[in-house]
């Protein structure tokens, strides 16, 4: 990962990334913090992968303490949580999960990669959720066969789709970040998923603009630019914003 990154290199990506879409900014934000892997190189990261660097971006950013609200579905009782990035590691960082992989059901063999950020950026437009799975699972799909006969990947059959989906989520769980609930009032135990793409994003976006506000309380009181203060440390800024109330 970059060296310590700049309280202005943080403000930039923000700025950049306001008229951008959602799964653009993950890349952003990794594209800042590796800068020795290529557009093309994030993009092929699988889902996993991308998120295990998102979870240690976000612990150098703000720590590894998460807040969470949410509502329980059976009682709809208020619940505030905390958790560390550290539950929500699925493997050990290092374990990069390869590829390809092969399933076989009945006469059919197919051989598919891990999906990855170009592959939902590929779906990202399509409003059907089963014809976004198909898109999904046909662009992950390397080579498919029948009775040893190469077919193409829209000939293959729902189940197999079905199943070569869960395989996936097998082998990559870290895909899927998963936080266990329970509601303190009614006992309820559900799981939610936890998204950390855009649970970052939103934390990026409160920190610019009280950074924003600050900037500008500073400037107004002594006249600095904001490079100046943008060069400040956090501790020494609250200093000065204490100074002038
Ligand atoms: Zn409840």
């Amino acid at each position: 990962m970059a060296p310590a990154l700049t309280a202005k290199d943080v403000l930039d990506l923000w700025e950049r990334g306001l008229t951008k879409q959602p799964l653009q900014r993950s890349l952003d934000l990794l594209a800042l913090v590796y800068p020795e892997f290529s557009v093309e190189q994030l993009c092929e990261l699988p889902i996993g992968q991308r998120d295990l660097r998102l979870l240690a971006m976000r612990e150098t950013l703000f720590g590894p303490r998460l807040n969470c609200l949410t509502s329980c579905p059976q009682c709809g009782e208020r619940l505030e949580m905390a958790f560390d990035t550290a539950q929500l590691r699925a493997i050990p960082s290092g374990s990069a999960p390869g590829g390809p992989y092969s399933i076989v059901r009945d006469d059919y063999e197919v051989e598919f990669r891990l999906p990855n950020s170009g592959d939902m950026l590929r779906i990202a437009g399509l409003s059907d959720a089963g014809k976004a799975r198909q898109t999904l699972f046909e662009s992950c799909v390397q080579q498919a066969r029948r009775a040893g006969v190469p077919i193409s990947a829209s000939d293959l059959p729902n189940e197999l789709i079905l199943a070569a989906g869960a395989r996936m989520a097998e082998i990559d769980p870290q895909a899927d970040m998963q936080i266990a609930l329970t509601c303190p009032a009614c006992s309820r135990q559900w799981s939610s998923t936890f998204d950390i793409a855009s649970y970052l994003w939103i934390e990026i976006n409160a920190w610019a603009l009280r950074l924003l506000h600050e900037i500008h309380c500073l400037a107004f009181a002594y006249g600095w630019r904001e490079p100046d203060i943008l060069s400040l440390s956090p501790m020494r800024r609250q200093f000065y914003l204490e100074l002038i109330g």
